[in-house]
């Protein structure tokens, strides 16, 4: 446990949704729910990952919410800079779009489209040098936790990446560390179980940097309102990353409010 107030993180992955008019419902329905009782950015910090396509108007429509709402976006390109690389998003042209945040190495990545982990270095390090924050995600497959290598395999996932981070970029970085039989399954990592393995990522973040006692470690993984107080209540676990639960305005909305209120 860092023993610091880490102020908590609540992100929503809408993944591959939700369709125009669906969305812009979803976005009016969430900033009512936040004018209505508004969370201050020092109670909760609120982002949500719309599409590429979605990510620019997405943040206009955000930008008078009655709490800031930062915009994510799910994935960038293993290609730096600008050039003939069809279908690519580069970090510096989210960058240059205004978007200051993205997701790296979500499983959905790894898994179905083949980042492997020079890949998923290749983006941090692109992230990094265009002046992204990464939400980098970190978890094992059922298979590695059955045979006890879940905490083995996490932590090879954070060092894929040291090589590629310099010492003073660690602040730069958020960990969501979602075990994979847990997303989009209803089946949650049980509080315990989760606030192990943050333990354990706090204590490796922390041989490689003096920043991992306040880097904000996320739990993702069908986390919903009806789990989010608990694991709110785990002393490592700053903050979550929303699938299926960030597509209900109201149940995003109480997750946020839960760890708002419980840190
Ligand atoms: C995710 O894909 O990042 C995720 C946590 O999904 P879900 O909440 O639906 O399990």
């Amino acid at each position: 446990m860092s023993g610091l107030t880490i102020t908590p993180w609540v992100v929503g992955n809408w993944k591959m949704n939700p369709m125009q008019a669906n969305a812009q419902q979803l976005i009016q329905d969430l900033k009512q729910q936040l004018k209505q009782n508004n969370i201050p950015a020092e109670a909760c910090r609120i982002g949500v990952a719309p599409t590429t396509l979605a990510l620019l108007s997405t943040q206009a429509q955000f930008s008078d919410a009655a709490s800031e709402v930062f915009t994510v976006a799910q994935d960038l390109s293993r290609i730096a800079g600008t050039g003939a690389y069809t279908g690519e998003v580069s970090a510096e042209l989210l960058k240059d779009s205004g978007i200051e945040y993205v997701l790296i190495g979500h499983s959905e990545r790894r898994e179905i489209f083949g980042d492997s982990a020079k890949v998923v270095a290749d983006k941090v390090k692109n992230a990094l040098a265009a002046g992204l924050h990464i939400i980098y995600c970190v978890g094992e497959s059922l298979a590695q936790r059955e045979s006890g290598q879940a905490e083995q395999v996490v932590l090879e996932q954070i060092c894929d990446i040291s090589t590629v981070v310099n010492a003073d970029q660690w602040t730069h970085i958020t960990i969501a560390y979602e075990p994979i039989w847990a997303i989009g399954t209803g089946k949650t990592a049980s509080p315990e179980d989760a606030q192990n393995m943050h333990a354990k990522i706090r204590e490796g973040l922390s041989q490689i940097t003096p920043a991992g006692s306040t880097m904000a470690i996320l739990y993702g993984g069908s986390v919903k309102p009806e789990n989010a107080v608990e694991l709110a209540a785990c002393p490592d676990i700053n903050g979550a990353l929303v699938g299926g639960a960030s597509l209900n305005a109201e149940s995003f909305y109480q997750i946020a409010r839960a760890f708002a209120q419980t840190k």
